[in-house]
């Protein structure tokens, strides 16, 4: 099974007062199959780490590598790590103007492949990964997130992901904004990614929730740009009783 290994990642973000180093340096080795989850306090770099992983030009990596199969990530443009497995969704996911839904799976999927869906298998799976995650069936031919609640733009990721099968999903604050019934529905998707193609897991949340759902095997507690500590599920219930508070005093 394919790897994703992180070392001693270093980024930087220009800002108007200068650079400021934001991560420094984080080590972490996803095994396809894993569920990884990243915890820690708000502005402790974990959307930096899926910046960086997703190539995003603002956050500059100053040290250390990302290889997937020992080929580099911080190499590789933007599609092609989209090309090579890897799959971002963003806390805050963009909207595309002007494109369909349906035409930007279409197109995500053409590109990931090399060559386009068989049309009716696809508009098949298509409807059916949408059932399965009770979104309209209006949503395809809507323009992407375009006036999508934040809880629907966090189910037509999870939808983009059941489709684009990737080796590896990061998952930034998936949880946030979605009330239960959501947050189960989003959690069946990425269960079944899991389950159908051994999806390998970086599931950053501030919150334990979503961990009673998508059950981590590993715990990593990010503070100040580093790990912290690490461990397995068992952390994330500590953290759930203890909070932060404990890892902020160290810090
Ligand atoms: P988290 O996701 O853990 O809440 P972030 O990675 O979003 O943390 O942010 C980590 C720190 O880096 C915060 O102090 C944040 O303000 C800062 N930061 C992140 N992105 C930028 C940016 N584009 N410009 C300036 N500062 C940033
Ligand atoms: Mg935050
Ligand atoms: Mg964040």
């Amino acid at each position: 099974s394919s790897v994703l290994e992180i070392k001693d990642l270093h980024v930087s973000v220009e800002t108007e007062q200068g650079q400021k180093q934001i991560l420094r340096g984080v080590d972490l080795t996803l095994t396809q199959g894993q569920t990884h989850a990243i915890m820690g306090p708000n502005g402790s770099g974990k959307s930096t780490l899926a910046y960086a992983i997703a190539g995003h030009p603002r956050y500059e990596v100053t040290g250390g590598s990302i290889l997937l199969d020992g080929e580099e990530v911080l190499e590789m443009g933007v599609d092609e790590r989209a090309q090579a497995g890897l799959f971002l969704a963003m806390q805050y996911p963009v909207e595309i103007p002007g494109v369909t839904n349906a035409n930007f799976l279409r197109t995500a999927k053409t590109a990931i492949d090399g060559e386009a869906p068989p049309i009716r298998t696809w508009m098949k799976d298509v409807k059916s990964a949408m059932q399965d995650l009770r979104m309209d069936e209006s949503f395809a031919s809507r323009n992407v997130n375009e006036g999508f609640s934040g809880g629907e733009k966090k189910r037509n990721e999870i939808l983009q992901l059941e489709l684009l099968k990737p080796k590896f999903a990061v998952l930034d604050e998936t949880d946030s904004g979605l009330d239960v019934d959501a947050l189960k529905i989003v959690s069946e998707g990425v269960n079944r990614a899991k389950d159908t193609t051994g999806l390998g897991v970086l599931l950053i949340t501030h919150y334990t929730r979503i961990l009673r759902y998508i059950k981590p095997d590993f715990v990593h507690v990010f503070v100040n740009g580093r790990v912290a500590e690490e461990g397995g599920p068992e952390l994330a219930n500590r953290l759930e009783e203890e909070g932060y508070d404990r890892f902020l005093v160290d810090a």
